[in-house]
């Protein structure tokens, strides 16, 4: 038998099409190839137990060899091989249920027709000039066949002689590709790919250090662990090999997972796999250790985005499914039906597990919460339905370390912390040194304080309140977050209503322009006055920022179209506590020091005051078209010189401010304890405070 032929494809040939589309991927071809020699194995293995075969099975590894000499690579398997007839079958008609007609049909979708053929053994003509097969069927009294291509749709056929079973896949390694002959290229590619295949595949010998060198044993180099964790029975399974397994999968990850799920589907669709909690500790461990793809023990692909929801892709581990579609376009996977019910299945099992955990070892689950956090949250930020089922576990931890849901730090903290108007206050820390004060005063009234400082924290309190108000079950609730130091502890959670300012309007003038006057200038930042009488016991000065306006610019740190906050200045208000006995002594002092000054100026005031009054009812029901022009310039001055006194006055207090060094004193203790004072300011209070012992 010596044949030639053309290989069923007319239009023109899929070559190009293949070496176009697949040049940035075309170490797959190795894949492919291995894959075929791996069924090929698998089929005989079949049929011997079912006594089809009636052939030894013999060696059935499949080897990789190189030969630099020759410029060839071989992938040889001992499975059922093939007959002239099979190759005929198989691999001149590509594809024989209606490749020609396909081909023509999608000629410009490239995605398509890979996806059909599986790229399978024509990928190796994607580095190979010429490819031959030698092959001998496990069938009785079968004549070995040579198959020989170059690139073209001619191809040769003819017998041949051949002592083994099975088939080798000789590709004679274009120019362009020698890296295909470097052995440490090709290992790298077998690890990649071949690592968990089901049957053993070998490249080379062992090798070992000796005196220095590295040196062959005689014994094979076999790369793949033929039985890998998620394809045995969980029952088999201990926890020691699934750590083990963990550190098979990432020979360079150091810590050992938290957490193990594995995943065992068979309808309505296949899919298996263990996935891990890994310990994140920073992004870099997240994008080195990816979810592994594979298809029957096949390595597919690490990029899982669109098989498993993003914030899943944090996990590690590996997926194996038959049913996800390969080689197509990622917008087609993530509209895949089968894709989709997947990823649903993971997610739940995901929450499913978690739940198991917090609910019969709370202690282990409790004890992993700070690892595990930043996954759980962002699961519930990106997903409704994980929220739904997360929520039961997920935990807030206070500043002594006590966890709780958030269905229970509700009941915890309800009778404490509703506020006047029936809000549900709850209190958290983001720096619990730097707000060590604020959280004395907070646990002295017998509030909790949350320590809040995880990364996605800012964003998990803007949701559990937007899902408290919104609930739709009866627990409607309204809820607000609001850090301890945001202001004092008596106005964070209002008992009753606030006391009076009781001063008259130039007493409050007297300390508003006093404190005024000495604030810090900044673009960055913005300081107001406000007067309140808070309580004797609070500070007598101290700063307060607005919850809302805070978290906003928090968030806009990490979200996009959120710049607007971000651009904002920082706005602070610095509290004069008007109850304080210190306030008011300094206020008497104030009054008293500046009297001489003040004094003419307020008269000043005043009786401009009355001219004004006196003009604007003289004036009174009057159109404005009715006026002489006269009357509008007296009332003009007059506020002009109102005003004008008023700066006069300013000047008083600002010129006593300045040469106060308790007013300075009492700025920078409020700064201090928001954490604001710095450098140069924060040397000069030192010395200050040195100076007044
Ligand atoms: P696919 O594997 O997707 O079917 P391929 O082009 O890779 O497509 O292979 C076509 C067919 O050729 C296979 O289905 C198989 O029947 C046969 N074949 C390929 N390689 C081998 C091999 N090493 N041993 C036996 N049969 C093979």
């Amino acid at each position: 038998m010596s044949k030639k032929g053309n290989i069923g494809v007319t239009s023109d040939n899929i070559f190009p099409v293949i070496k176009k589309f697949l040049y940035s991927d075309h170490e797959i071809f190795l894949r492919e190839l291995i894959s075929n020699a791996v069924d090929a194995t698998q089929k005989l293995k079949t049929l011997a137990s079912v006594g089809e075969a009636k052939c030894e099975l013999g060696d059935t590894r499949v080897r990789v060899i190189i030969n630099k000499d020759k410029k060839t690579l071989t992938v040889q398997d001992h499975g059922i091989g093939m007959t002239a007839e099979e190759v005929d079958k198989y691999i001149n008609q590509i594809a024989f249920s209606g490749a020609e007609e396909f081909v023509n049909k999608y000629k410009d979708k490239a995605e398509a027709i890979i996806g059909h053929f599986g790229l399978g053994f024509y990928s190796a003509f994607m580095v190979a000039d010429k490819v031959e097969i030698f092959s001998l069927s496990y069938k009785e009294d079968a004549q070995a066949v040579h198959w020989s291509c170059d690139g073209s749709p001619e191809y040769t056929m003819e017998e041949t002689i051949k002592a083994e079973r099975g088939t080798d896949i000789v590709l004679h390694i274009n120019e362009e590709y020698a890296q295909y002959l470097e052995d440490a290229t090709v290992e790298g590619l077998l690890t990649k790919y071949c690592k968990f295949l089901p049957v053993e595949i070998a490249f080379g010998m062992k090798k070992e250090w000796k005196d220095g060198k590295q040196v062959e044993t005689g014994e094979e180099n076999v790369i793949n662990d033929t039985n890998p964790a998620w394809t045995r029975k969980p029952a088999d399974l201990t926890e020691e090999d699934y750590t083990k397994f963990y550190h098979q999968l990432y020979p360079h990850q150091m810590d050992e997972p938290l957490f193990h799920i594995h995943l065992n589907v068979d309808y309505p669709f296949n899919l298996t796999g263990v996935l891990y909690f890994p310990k994140i500790k920073n992004n870099i461990d997240i994008q080195r250790n990816k979810i592994q793809l594979y298809c029957n023990q096949v390595f597919v692909t690490d990029e899982v985005e669109n098989i498993v929801p993003q914030y899943l892709t944090l996990l590690h581990g590996v997926i194996d499914s038959p049913d996800i579609p390969l080689n197509v376009s990622r917008s087609y996977l993530q509209s895949d039906n089968n894709v989709k019910k997947i990823s649903n299945h993971i997610t739940k099992k995901v929450a499913d597990k978690l739940a198991e955990i917090f609910k019969n070892n709370r202690e282990e689950f409790e004890q992993k919460w700070d690892d595990i956090k930043l996954f759980i949250q962002y699961g519930m930020l990106s997903d409704e339905k994980f929220y739904d089922r997360a929520v039961g576990f997920a935990l807030l931890k206070n500043i002594d370390g006590k966890y709780a849901t958030f269905a229970e730090y509700k009941e915890q903290v309800k009778e404490n912390q509703t506020d006047k108007n029936g809000d549900l206050i709850v209190l958290y820390a983001q720096d619990a040194d730097a707000s060590y004060a604020y959280i004395q005063r907070a646990k002295e009234k017998g509030y909790d304080v949350l320590l809040m400082d995880g990364e996605l924290d800012v964003h998990a309190m803007s949701q559990y309140e937007q899902k408290s108000f919104e609930a739709t079950d009866g627990s409607k609730l309204a809820i607000r977050f609001v850090r301890v130091d945001s202001d004092v502890i008596e106005n964070i959670i209002q008992k009753e209503d606030k006391a009076k300012v009781e001063l008259t309007a130039s007493e409050e003038d007297a300390l508003r322009y006093t404190f005024e006057s000495q604030l810090p200038k900044t673009d960055k930042t913005r300081y107001d006055v406000s007067l309140e009488a808070v309580s004797a016991d609070a500070l007598p000065v101290f700063l307060t920022q607005n919850e809302f306006m805070r978290r906003m610019k928090e968030m806009s740190a990490h979200q996009q179209g959120m710049a607007f906050y971000g651009n904002i200045p920082d706005q602070y208000n610095l509290v004069v506590n008007t109850a304080n006995e210190k306030v008011k002594n300094l206020l008497a002092e104030i009054i008293a020091t500046c009297e001489a000054g003040v004094s003419p100026l307020l008269e000043q005031i005043a009786a401009k005051k009355t001219e004004e009054d006196a003009l604007r009812e003289a004036q009174k029901g009057k159109k404005e078209a009715d006026l002489t022009q006269e009357e509008k310039d007296a009332v003009t001055n007059v506020t002009k010189e109102m005003a004008a006194l008023k700066m006069q006055l300013k000047e008083q207090y600002a010129t006593y401010a300045a040469s106060s060094e308790k007013i300075k004193q009492l700025i920078d203790i409020a700064m201090l304890a928001a954490g604001q004072l710095k450098g140069e300011a924060l040397a000069k209070f030192v010395n200050r405070s040195v100076e007044l012992l």
